[in-house]
């Protein structure tokens, strides 16, 4: 059974002077979700997180939380906490001031707020640390930091806008693993803005993919990843091959001058359509193949080989354990259920 829905925004429109940045804008959030706004920078998924925190007003629409309208609710009545990508840590403060500093202002008891505090900082794995300068930690144990600040308060909701954006590849990686374990352990539901696609593959239940203020698509890691609605999303979630092709009749696809056998149907007879295919997706032969191309480049990634090979005018993307090299004759082969056709817009 699908959890309770915690948020809800209803019909949101926003501008910026005359930038619209969302029209008739929905979604729904459920408790416990990991839910990740992922998209290009510039497409509102910022805005998005700022209406549902209370930091911007939408032109029009309701922000609805647990079945109540809080659109017109401060930031500090939401049951919502903010991690921003900038910590926004109090420097002067130590580690257990800049944690304890919500639960102070609620001028709760000194034996509850040393309680809270300690299981927040056991949780984001720096208990110890109460009383280091924040100015002596890493970038990642800030981060933590600015975490356990915001769990502390018990929120229902935690929103998070790129909070690892200013870290190396490494350290990110290995923080988008203890936030999802945290995550859970916690329970309360998480909004969580990137760009990044393989961040929110790897930690979320649930991703939108939004464009121009647009929902394009929303779906777990795996159906987005492997089921990708349109070009943008298929584009932007991994590498993918898309060309120009045209749909024959049910299960019969025309690209690059050769008819496909596909697995797609209820298309117009000889509709246009774009057609993607992961670059892991496409086989090479040493032989015959249903196309031919030439291997133009080979690069090694440690777990598998990069070629492109050039094809009636097209670059193919290729990812395989098996090395062709570049200047090789190769034959391709797609088997039908890895051709994916989608509707121009
Ligand atoms: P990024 O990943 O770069 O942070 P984003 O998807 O989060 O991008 P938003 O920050 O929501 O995008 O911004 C959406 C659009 O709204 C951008 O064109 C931005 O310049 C504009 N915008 C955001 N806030 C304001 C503001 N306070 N005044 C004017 N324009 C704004």
């Amino acid at each position: 059974m699908k959890n309770n829905i915690v948020i809800e925004l209803k019909n949101i429109e926003k501008s910026f002077g005359d930038n619209v940045i969302l029209k008739d804008f929905n979604m729904t959030v459920r408790e416990n979700e990991f839910l990740t706004l992922l998209g290009p920078s510039g497409c509102g998924k910022t805005t998005i997180l700022r209406i549902i925190g209370g930091f911007e007003s939408p032109d029009k629409g309701r922000v609805i939380f647990k079945g109540k309208d809080i659109t017109d609710d401060e930031p500090y009545e939401r049951r919502i906490n903010t991690v921003f990508q900038k910590y926004a840590l109090f420097p002067h403060l130590n580690v257990y001031d800049n944690v304890a500093f919500g639960l102070k202002i609620k001028k709760l008891e000194k034996k509850i707020v040393d309680k809270k505090v300690k299981e927040a900082l056991k949780l984001v794995n720096l208990f110890g640390f109460e009383d280091r300068n924040i100015e002596s930690l890493s970038g990642g144990q800030q981060q933590r930091i600015a975490i356990a600040r915001a769990l502390v308060n018990e929120p229902d909701v935690l929103l998070l806008d790129e909070p690892l954006g200013a870290l190396d590849l490494k350290l990110r990686q290995d923080m988008q693993i203890e936030l999802k374990k945290i995550q859970k352990q916690v329970g309360i539901t998480f909004i969580y803005v990137t760009h990044d696609q393989e961040e929110a593959l790897s930690m979320s239940d649930t991703i939108i993919v939004l464009n121009d203020g647009e929902i394009q698509q929303m779906g777990d890691p795996i159906s987005i990843y492997n089921e990708p609605n349109n070009a943008f999303v298929a584009d932007f979630i991994g590498e993918s091959n898309i060309i120009r092709g045209r749909m024959l009749c049910d299960y019969k696809v025309d690209f690059l001058g050769h008819v496909f056998e596909c697995v797609d149907k209820g298309f117009e007879k000889n509709e246009d359509v774009d057609i993607v295919i992961r670059p892991e997706d496409v086989k090479l032969v040493r032989g015959e193949g249903m196309l031919k191309g030439i291997v133009t480049n080979q690069v090694f990634y440690g777990v598998h080989y990069e070629m492109t090979v050039a094809c009636q005018g097209f670059e193919w993307l290729v990812q395989s354990t098996v090395k062709n090299e570049a200047g090789e004759e190769v034959g391709i082969i797609i088997e039908p259920d890895l051709i994916h056709v989608m509707r121009l817009k």
